[in-house]
């Protein structure tokens, strides 16, 4: 192939940079522009508390967690499946691990090695990275492009990728800017929400005091849904790994319904005969709190959670107990605004797009990434679908330059 052919990638994230990685290593001359001083700024931040790049369920099961994008994802992950995914990590000298949840890591844990290593085979690929280089739209035929002096270029490329990530965490660099210039030309773009975000809850003031306090290996029920594991109290309401696996739903519910009435169990763990028979003692003198603290090892936090939920009918009646510990109803009134979730829901509608992510209305643009309509839980599966559409982007590309 021609190496005089040019392809732009805008956005420097792991979309970007994998598209850039697949059409260079081609011969073609890549071009990142990225509107941020350094690039993979929240590729970066994901490894802060241990870098999820996918999981290691089976693979039939693995993509049912992209939900109705399912279908339309599966070409790019049947191409570039999980085990593909930890074969380049490790092809950078960056080994991986499976967790006990089954999601996998790198060794490092940290992105800082994986991202040194991918740069600097981008580099030797020829891959030219120009930071401060922000694309707002197009003049013509040419990309505009606002470089770090504040001058305006027109960049010219034979195929586009863009890859400008979602709306979440714009500090770290993605926007969602780019929504406005897609649509005004004509591409249909699904509303920007947050997932796998938080959710407001009315706590009363004494209860704002456990803000920051883990509520550890519970289940969380809503409309025949559960998730397991860890939530976390926060001075607005409730976050973490549990509360986001149902974020879609509860974020849905609430604005079909103004709320959504979460369902907690303290101790899924226990079967409720269980825990009847481990609060068959008499509570005799000890209060209420050292009782359940001694009997089922509630903690102080999810004791108080109790209180802040069923009041003073809490432990009135003691053979309603279990059924409170293992039923806790919260309201839940609103989702965390978009800039505070993990993860951005909506974007460039597949329908805009053709089998090779190209926009349709716009031959030889191709997209990437968050900034597609997918979305899906916490658990290594947002990554690796935005390393694969990158993937499935470049060689998009490339069959556009080779016709
Ligand atoms: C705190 C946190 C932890 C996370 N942890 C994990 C995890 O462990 N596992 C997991 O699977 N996912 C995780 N994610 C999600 C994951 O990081 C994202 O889904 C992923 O980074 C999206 O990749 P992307 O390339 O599509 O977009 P991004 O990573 O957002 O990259 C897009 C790039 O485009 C640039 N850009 C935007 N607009 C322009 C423009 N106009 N011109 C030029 N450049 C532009 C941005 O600056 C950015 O660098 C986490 C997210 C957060 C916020």
């Amino acid at each position: 192939m021609s190496a005089s052919k040019q392809v732009a990638v805008i956005g420097a994230g792991p979309a970007g940079l994998m598209a850039a990685e697949v059409v260079s290593a081609t011969g073609v001359a890549v071009t990142v522009y990225e509107r941020m001083p350094s690039v993979g700024r929240k590729l970066l931040m994901a490894g802060r508390g241990g870098l999820n790049l996918t999981h290691s369920e089976d693979y039939a099961r693995f993509v049912t967690r992209y939900g109705d994008a399912n279908p339309r994802l599966r070409h790019a992950l049947d191409a570039f499946p999980p085990s593909a995914l930890v074969a380049w990590a490790d092809g950078l000298g960056q080994q991986t691990f499976v967790g006990s949840s089954g999601r996998v890591f790198p060794k490092a844990m940290k992105t800082s090695p994986l991202l040194r290593a991918w740069l600097a085979r981008l580099d030797r690929q020829g891959v030219k990275i120009r930071t401060r280089s922000e694309w707002l739209g197009w003049d013509g035929d040419a990309l505009r492009i606002r470089c770090a002096e504040g001058r305006e270029d027109r960049v010219f490329a034979d195929a586009v990728v863009l890859a400008l990530g979602g709306a979440s965490w714009p500090r770290l660099g993605s926007n969602g800017a780019w929504a406005a210039v897609l649509q005004s030309r004509g591409v249909d773009v699904a509303k920007l929400q947050p997932a796998n975000c938080g959710f407001t809850i009315a706590w009363s003031e004494s209860f704002q005091r456990f803000a920051g306090n883990p509520l550890k290996n519970i289940a969380l029920g809503f409309e025949g849904q559960t998730s397991r594991g860890d939530a976390v109290i926060a001075r607005y309401g409730i976050e973490g790994g549990a509360v986001y696996a149902l974020s879609a739903q509860l974020r849905d519910a609430i604005a079909g319904n103004g709320c959504a009435v979460l369902s907690i169990d303290l101790r899924p763990n226990l079967s409720p005969a269980e825990l009847v028979r481990k609060l068959s003692q008499p509570q005799g003198s000890q209060s209420l709190t050292n009782y359940l603290r001694k009997a089922v090892h509630l903690s102080p936090p999810e004791i108080n959670l109790l209180r802040e939920v069923h009041g003073a009918s809490l432990g009135r009646d003691a053979s309603a107990l279990p059924q409170q510990i293992k039923s806790l109803k919260l309201t839940l009134t609103a989702p965390q605004s978009l800039d505070r979730a993990i993860s951005t829901a909506g974007g460039v509608s597949f329908a805009s797009l053709d089998e090779n992510l190209m926009l349709k209305s716009m031959p030889g643009v191709f997209v990437a990434g968050e900034m597609l309509d997918w979305e899906a839980p916490t658990g290594g599966y947002l990554l690796q679908a935005c390393f694969a559409t990158g993937v499935a982007a470049a060689k998009g590309a490339l069959n556009w330059l080779g016709k």
